[in-house]
């Protein structure tokens, strides 16, 4: 037997791994725990990944795809009103935060992420031999003023949040971003279902990278795409440290058919968040403390039911949600907003655990 704990780096094997959210295979479930979108994906997309598996399919998987994703950028580009050079392709928005941290954190460096939010932060730090420190919001999920911890390698800011939901405004960012002494990564997966994005701070040529998935908004978490908006002098540096080929032929084509099709986003945003307003009446009508959200789900705690116990009976009826547990913070339950229907039957459900009609 090897022993390959004296191979491994030690960050590696000091750090748990990020958990993703359950994903069951089965059919049946109402799968509410990892913020897909509940509605197919524009049908433009479908059609232009099938095109090129039926019209060009040998051929162009035959060859690499693209490496900088020409085509894809010279449309979201028209779409967002940037440069293509303004876009750095990645194998879902995930991918990108990789990149980020690789090319900005040193071994050794610090990371700054917001608490309560998004986990994977921590862990890219881990891999990276670099230390993650967390950021408390100030009152109303505001940033907090003075900032409290200048001069990162790199600040994570999901906007909207997650698990929170809520939204930092720009006025604020930007007034903060002198003190952070720090470059500032606004991860809009969630932005699609939000009032404002960020793009404009990129524009205005503060240092700010925007990042952007086609999971949530677009419908296409199974397609592994996303994308940052930054300065294209540092696109350039980041282009040498992904993968030459790190998103394939088929999404490429899906994701700019995608982004070319903001009428179908345009549509399924307003359906999203017809039932977000449903879901966030709904569990207050049930007794529920909800913070009020900007994305396409809903965090909340009920005073008298603990969250795991609505969680498991959620499950026990094939209802997946997500339990938020956080340090310094009550448990709560993160519910992604899902179809009138779907929407309704968690609210039944959840009535009947909590003992009042819904
Ligand atoms: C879902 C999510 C992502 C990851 O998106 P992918 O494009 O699927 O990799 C990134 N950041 C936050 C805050 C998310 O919730």
């Amino acid at each position: 037997m090897t022993n390959w704990d004296q191979y491994v780096r030690p960050a590696i094997r000091a750090m748990a791994g990020y958990t993703p959210g359950e994903q069951p295979q089965s059919g049946g479930v109402l799968k509410l725990n990892t913020n897909e979108n509940p509605y197919p994906p524009s049908p433009k997309a479908l059609e232009a990944m099938r095109k090129v598996l039926d019209e060009h399919g040998a051929e162009r998987l035959r060859r690499y795809p693209e490496p900088l994703g020409d085509r894809f950028r010279a449309t979201a580009a028209r779409v967002l009103g940037v440069q293509p050079g303004n876009i750095l392709i990645g194998n879902g928005s995930d991918d990108i935060l990789t990149i980020l941290t690789r090319a900005l954190v040193p071994e050794g460096g610090r990371v700054l992420s917001m608490e309560p939010s998004y986990l994977l932060y921590g862990t890219l730090a881990s891999l990276q031999g670099a230390t993650l420190q967390e950021v408390s919001f100030a009152p109303g999920w505001d940033l907090p003023e003075p900032w409290p911890q200048p001069g990162a390698n790199l600040v994570f800011l999901p906007n909207p949040n997650s698990p929170s939901g809520t939204l930092v405004g720009l006025d604020r960012i930007r007034k903060l971003l002198p003190q952070l002494r720090a470059p500032l990564v606004l991860d809009e997966a969630y932005v699609d279902f939000a009032p404002v994005s960020g793009l404009e701070l990129v524009r205005e040529g503060l240092p700010v990278i925007v990042t952007r998935s086609l999971s949530k908004g677009y419908a296409l978490a199974g397609l592994r795409f996303g994308f940052a908006i930054a300065d294209a002098a540092l696109v350039k540096e980041l282009e040498k440290v992904k993968d030459s080929y790190n998103c394939d032929a088929l999404s490429l084509a899906g994701a700019e058919a995608a982004l070319a099709d903001q009428e179908w986003l345009a549509d399924t945003r307003a359906r999203v968040l017809a039932s977000r307003a449903h879901l966030e009446k709904g569990l207050e009508h049930l007794g529920f403390s909800v913070t009020p959200s900007q994305a396409n789900f809903v965090w909340c705690r009920h005073p008298q039911h603990a969250a795991k116990t609505l969680f498991d009976g959620l499950k026990a009826q094939n209802i997946f949600v997500r339990l938020m547990r956080y340090a310094g913070h009550p448990d709560g339950i993160r519910i992604t907003v899902g179809t009138p229907e779907g929407t309704q039957r968690v609210l039944d459900t959840l009535a009947g655990l909590v003992g009042r009609p819904a």
